[in-house]
């Protein structure tokens, strides 16, 4: 049986984990915010942060949020606290079909420090694991994190993760990567523990823990990418669904007699809506070598011809999201991903036919927004995937805690 000293040690170590939590979910907060926060009085509340001030896991933070409004005649502002960068460091991965990104963050979600490359991630697993294990070192070196205050890795891949084995759920969306399990193949290569989901699902998870989707409890992000892909959160959970394909919407048919997508179907929303699906419709009447970027800039120059491509592209998207609206009935739907930086003529687009393909009640009740995270979303769900993870925190990053 317990005694009655190691109880209650048990439980100001919980408390102290409330505080955290708190500080990790707000970035930063008044003593009085974190009495509203856990609901633990002014007293306790001012233990647990001298506590936690002590054993250098928070500290004051430096400069005031500006946007916090003055309260005239109530003297001087209250002193915000954040959690101090020894505290933990978390890593995150993204891997496009292009690209691998890789950044290091504190637990309150602030990056350290960050590095991008091009490199085919679709074709050869094992380079873009090597490559992405490199930036990895270099980040820490960096930030001048310590291999020993990193509490994980978390890791996004553009193709359908199978939750039940951890690997790669379709050989013809992701080839270079089937079969391969890529959590532990890249825990191999840097030596921390390393979470996996599906990139659209961590552009959700991000949006919506930091960026335009904070608060909403039903809401859908859909990547408009060199692939298309939706990440569902419903009730304030991300859905996989039972193997993982939850939100696969680049390849829900839209043109019954279209192209042969790579998926082995015809006329799938990627074939007609993704970024090199624009390029192919646009480079003939340009130039051979338009790139997105050049698209983009075209429809902010007001080119109408470039305009009305990614608007009907908009409104393909917006057919396969007003079916999807009528299933889940979402309250607003995030648009990211780099062909989501074209704003209006993509928005515009999608409005129009989530409006038609919808029922009234559906339509009525969704916003659509792009999102504020731009192309970094889908890194920072990778940090938020293993900042999030309360068990992981406990059992391995804040070891400090309990001694
Ligand atoms: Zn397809």
């Amino acid at each position: 049986m317990e005694s009655g000293s190691g109880s209650l040690e048990a439980l100001r170590e919980a408390n102290r984990l409330r505080v955290i939590d708190a500080l990790r979910h707000e970035g930063s907060a008044s003593r009085t915010d974190l009495v509203r926060i856990t609901g633990l009085s002014r007293t306790t509340i001012t233990t647990l942060v001298g506590d936690l001030q002590e054993r250098g896991l928070v500290v004051e933070q430096e400069e005031h949020a500006v946007e916090r409004p003055e309260r005239p005649g109530r003297g001087r502002p209250p002193v915000l606290l954040r959690l101090a960068p020894s505290a933990g460091a978390a890593l995150g991965l993204d891997f496009g079909h292009r690209h691998v990104r890789v950044a290091v963050a504190d637990l309150s979600s602030t990056v350290l420090a960050e590095r991008r490359i091009d490199v085919d991630v679709d074709v050869a697993a094992a380079t873009a694991l090597d490559a992405a294990a490199g930036l990895v070192e270099e980040v820490l070196r960096e930030a001048g994190v310590d291999r020993a205050q990193v509490v994980g890795a978390g890791m996004g891949l553009p193709g359908p993760i199978d939750r039940r084995t951890g690997t790669v759920g379709s050989s013809v969306i992701l080839p270079g990567w089937a079969g391969v399990h890529a959590a532990e193949e890249l825990a191999r290569r840097i030596d921390f523990h390393v979470e996996v989901d599906n990139d659209a699902n961590l552009g959700a998870l991000a949006e919506f823990s930091l960026g335009a989707g904070r608060g909403m409890q039903d809401m859908v992000y859909v990547k408009v990418s060199s692939g298309i892909g939706a990440g569902l959160v419903l009730g304030g959970r991300l859905h996989h669904g039972a193997t993982g394909i939850a939100g696969e919407i680049g390849h829900v048919q839209v043109r019954a007699d279209g192209a042969v997508c790579r998926c082995g179907n015809r006329g799938c929303l990627e074939t007609v809506a993704s970024g090199p699906a624009l390029l192919n419709v646009l480079r003939p009447v340009h130039d051979e070598s338009l790139t997105l970027a050049g698209m983009l800039e075209l429809a902010a120059a007001g080119d109408l011809g470039t305009q009305r491509v990614i608007n009907d592209a908009g409104r393909a998207i917006g057919q396969a999201l007003g079916d999807l609206c009528n299933s889940l009935n979402p309250s607003m739907i995030v648009v990211g991903g780099d062909v989501s930086a074209a704003g209006a003529p993509l928005l515009d687009g999608i409005r129009e036919t989530v409006d038609r393909y919808a029922q009234p009640g559906a339509a009525q009740a969704v916003t659509v927004t792009r999102g504020v995270l731009g192309e970094r979303a889908e890194v920072l769900g990778a940090l938020t995937l293993v900042i999030a993870d309360t068990e992981r925190l406990r059992s391995v990053g804040l070891a400090a805690l309990v001694s």
